[in-house]
């Protein structure tokens, strides 16, 4: 497959390239679920004392991925719904990894090829990867078929890469040495049928940067010289090209379940490094704050349940925001009750409330919307513009301009699908391949008529699942 689609859409409130430490704080509110998790099971009583790297709770339906404390203090386990509170947090000096502590549902002794993926789970490491077909926790006691590393973030206002890596490059070349010594294939044929065969003792990772000529970059590509087992692709600077599920389409990597594709973003490779070389819990992340409602876009060192209120105060413009749990595309308004940072939180993006109706105003020129269609005056302004989360006008039925299926990146029709849908079409839409799409939300963004395709999109991937193939998925 090749690339095609995608688009930049320029407008303001990208983080720049500052990383702001925030002061300690001195209570945290770790929630008990994120995106993936429900850490339902939990491993400390009320007023307990816990140190830093302590397992709070842990997942069970997520090969037992772990909670754990980012700072010293005393639990309370019923001053906030959904959440765990750390009251009197402080920092201290962080356990080191003990190999023979006990940790929920994973093997007390998993041999030795299995201590590092073991150490990684336990250190909180494990969860910056995922499965590049379905998004979801891969086993870590799997084989994986390849792995993916991405060094780019292309949603707007989402963590940038070449900040997370910023001056620990040693670390992050680590990172990827630690990952591949997980993959040493366990079927390789050895001696002369491996050498006759030509198969590699491991299986390979495609480090994915982006096609610009870059210091940063040039001294990455120095210090993977000789490193035969890692593949450079280069893609193009254009959203959603740092898609997992598209680059493992592009790579011709095509879903098995058995040979899952491991996924993991630059983050998680310097949590790989923290993990395996300093022992250490991974429990500190950088998180952008990026956005129009943002006075100062930038990024944050910030720990899981850091209390949200503290980062948003005395950093938003005047007026109604609405705060969303990652970048400006695809995530989901945080949710009313959320006080802290969850442990998958890779971003905040802050967009300013429209809460009023503009009268007439699709008719409008609009020197400040956003627009692919060039419908606005927008479209002559060579500077980045406001995003915002006005709906601006009426929802309209699709007047097929073509754009949805001129920036899709899967290569659907969205316009179609959205037609068969609209009568309840299910097996044309499966036929159409609904299931192609990846979520990206291009095509809801460039509608003109604003039509919700996206969460269509998906909505019909999850009935098609459910209503036509449930019986083939029954035992
Ligand atoms: S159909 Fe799916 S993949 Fe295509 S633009 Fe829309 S959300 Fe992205
Ligand atoms: S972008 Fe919207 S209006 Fe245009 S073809 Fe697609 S669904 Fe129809």
């Amino acid at each position: 497959m090749r690339l095609r689609g995608g688009y930049n859409i320029a407008v303001t409130g990208r983080p720049s390239r500052e990383v702001e430490v925030l002061p300690e704080p001195d209570v945290l509110y770790l929630p008990l679920r994120s995106r993936r998790f429900a850490f339902t099971e939990l491993c400390v009583k009320d007023g307990q004392r816990v140190r830093p790297g302590d397992v709070i709770a842990a997942d069970p339906k997520n090969f037992g991925v772990p909670l754990l404390a980012p700072r010293a203090g005393t639990i309370r386990l019923h001053a906030s719904d959904g959440h765990v509170v750390i009251e009197g947090a402080a920092a201290s000096a962080e356990q080191q990894y003990d190999p023979e502590a006990d940790i929920p549902h994973v093997p007390k002794d998993p041999g030795e090829a299995d201590r590092k993926r073991r150490q990684l789970l336990a250190l909180g490491a494990w969860q910056f990867f995922s499965d590049a077909h379905t998004g979801m926790l891969p086993d870590p006691f799997g084989t994986p078929r390849a792995v993916i590393v991405s060094t780019l973030q292309l949603e707007p206002f989402q963590t940038r890469g070449d900040v997370q890596i910023g001056k620990r490059l040693v670390d992050f070349t680590r990172g990827l040495e630690h990952i591949q010594s997980l993959l040493e294939r366990r079927d390789a044929p050895v001696g002369r049928l491996r050498r006759a065969t030509g198969t590699s003792l491991h299986q390979p990772i495609h480090l994915v940067f982006p096609r610009v000529n870059s210091r940063l970059g040039a001294e990455l590509r120095e210090r993977l010289r000789g490193h035969a087992w890692v593949n450079i692709v280069h893609v193009p600077l254009r959203y959603p090209f740092d898609n997992f599920r598209l680059l493992a389409r592009y790579l011709g990597l095509k879903p098995n379940p058995k040979e899952p594709v491991w996924a993991v973003q630059t983050g998680g490779v310097l949590a790989v490094d923290r993990a395996l070389t300093r022992h250490l819990p991974c429990t500190v992340r950088l998180v952008s704050l990026g956005g129009p409602g943002v006075m100062d876009p930038k990024h944050l060192k910030a720990m899981p349940g850091y209390p949200i209120s503290r980062i948003l105060d005395g950093r938003l413009k005047d007026g109604t925001v609405r705060v969303l749990n990652g970048g400006g595309l695809t995530a989901a308004a945080l949710p009313p009750g959320q006080l802290g940072l969850d442990v998958e939180c890779s971003g905040l993006t802050v967009l300013p409330e429209h809460t009023e109706r503009e009268f007439l105003g699709f008719m409008r020129p609009g020197f400040d919307r956003v627009s692919y269609s060039k419908a606005f005056m927008s479209c002559v302004l060579p500077i980045a513009l406001r995003h915002t989360t006005a709906l601006r006008g009426e929802l309209r039925p699709c007047v097929s301009c073509g754009y949805c299926e001129e920036v899709c990146p899967a290569g659907i029709m969205p316009h179609l699908i959205h037609k068969y849908l609209y009568r309840d079409g299910l097996e044309e839409a499966e036929a159409a391949r609904v299931d192609l799409c990846v979520g990206c939300g291009l095509c809801s963004f460039v509608c003109p008529s604003k039509i919700e395709l996206c969460g269509q999109m998906l909505d019909a991937q999850q009935r098609i699942s459910r209503e036509l193939h449930a019986q083939e998925e029954q035992p």
